[in-house]
């Protein structure tokens, strides 16, 4: 059975690797986090969020001009029609109620392309409660929209000046403020990354994609497991989601797509599972791309959301053991995929999705294949990018 152990391992990788300062908050999440979400009045409220807020369940469509072209029956799992444009806002959904089951006051997250750091907001808003979210320097100056988007809907955002000041340097500052604040604040992780409890308690939170995938694909192919879910990986939170309940049904094929960047030997990529080394980030034993001595190399994709020189621990593990198939994309393929299904489908993608998109192209698979797509997100962020490629 693939899934995690009691000390918080899958298989090899995982476990909470923190400060001491940290362990108090950590071992309050890990004590009661099972039993709040397991009630019946946590899940009911958690679902009729899902339901009237988010727009749950998003569609599964059969996408027939994409299928016709590549000669398979190929469905879309419909995430970028969540409200904020994304899967992310299932988890902060999630972890906001928690936290005010956990009696907190005030909610803190790290952000890399603002995608986290507006669910998040959004969330905060919705229940009224106290927001801040750190984010990088070079991020804040490029990602403007979504700074004044988690702006109007009342959240503070600070600087992260460390490091490279992006993403990772805006986790490690948004974990230094938790340390002061254990008491009253939780801090909202964006993907199935940090410390045990976090990665197993934002996959169940996302594992509704997969729950529904079976209920639809039940109603339309009168069977609940396809050939192959294909879902891209930045941290992994939406491959976990669409993965879930298939870890254990081995007829299924579970294809996880990184970014490749300019070439994976280029030295300009994000590609974790063909670089990375097992090392230890954001307080979990995982595959890391590193130098010799173990300094973190800074990843690169034309994606912001798959921008990670690590990936989370059950990824690792499904790498690790042949699970899952890893693939990885570079950013002109994605970016033509991403135009290719707009022209074919009507629907703008985005860049990250594109990447699960490409894979199409570089995985083997039968003419009859029913292979779900997990279109994480929406382009609608990503204009600037696709207006500077330019080649549509
Ligand atoms: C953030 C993001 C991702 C990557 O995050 P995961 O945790 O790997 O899912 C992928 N797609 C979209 C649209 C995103 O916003």
């Amino acid at each position: 059975m693939i899934g995690i152990d009691d000390k918080g391992f899958y298989g090899k990788f995982g476990g909470a690797y923190i400060p001491e300062m940290l362990h108090p908050n950590i071992e309050e999440l890990k004590q009661n986090y099972v039993a709040i979400i397991e009630d019946k009045a946590f899940q009911s409220q958690f679902d009729n969020l899902l339901t009237d807020y988010v727009g749950r369940p998003t569609p599964l469509y059969l996408a027939s001009r994409l299928s016709e072209k590549y000669k398979a029956k190929i469905y879309l799992k419909r995430e970028d029609l969540c409200h904020t444009g994304a899967h992310k806002v299932n988890n902060t959904i999630g972890q906001i109620l928690l936290a005010q089951k956990l009696g907190k006051k005030r909610i803190i997250a790290e952000t890399g392309a603002g995608q986290h750091g507006v669910a998040t907001a959004t969330v905060c808003a919705l229940m009224g409660m106290d927001c801040t979210i750190y984010m990088g320097e070079v991020d804040i100056a490029r990602q403007r929209p979504n700074v004044e988007r988690m702006k109007i809907l009342g959240a503070k955002v600070i600087p992260a000046s460390s490091g490279s000041k992006t993403l990772k340097d805006a986790t490690n500052e948004a974990m230094r403020q938790w340390i002061n604040d254990p008491v009253d604040t939780h801090y909202i992780i964006g993907s199935v990354v940090g410390p045990d409890p976090y990665p197993e308690m934002v996959a169940k939170f996302q594992s509704v994609i997969s729950k529904e995938i079976k209920i639809q694909l039940k109603e339309k192919e009168g069977r609940e497991n396809p050939d192959m879910v294909i879902a891209c990986v930045g941290g992994g939170s939406n491959a976990a989601g669409a993965f879930y309940h298939y870890y254990n049904e081995p007829d299924v094929r579970l294809i996880a797509v990184e970014a490749a960047g300019l070439g994976i030997h280029s030295g300009k990529s994000a590609a974790t599972t063909a670089l990375g080394k097992m090392g230890i980030l954001h307080g979990s034993k995982t595959l890391l791309m590193q130098t010799e001595d173990g300094q973190v190399v800074e990843p690169h994709s034309i994606s912001a959301g798959l921008d990670y020189p690590g990936i989370g621990p059950i990824h690792a593990h499904l790498f690790d053991i042949g699970r899952a198939e890893f693939v990885g994309v570079e950013d002109k393929h994605a970016m033509e995929a991403g135009i290719e299904l707009s022209k074919l489908e009507g629907i703008i993608p985005a860049i990250e999705s594109a990447h699960a998109l490409y894979a199409l192209n570089q995985i083997e698979y039968k003419p009859d294949d029913i292979i779900v797509i997990n279109l994480s997100g929406r382009g609608d962020k990503d204009l600037e990018t696709y207006i500077k490629w330019g080649k549509y």
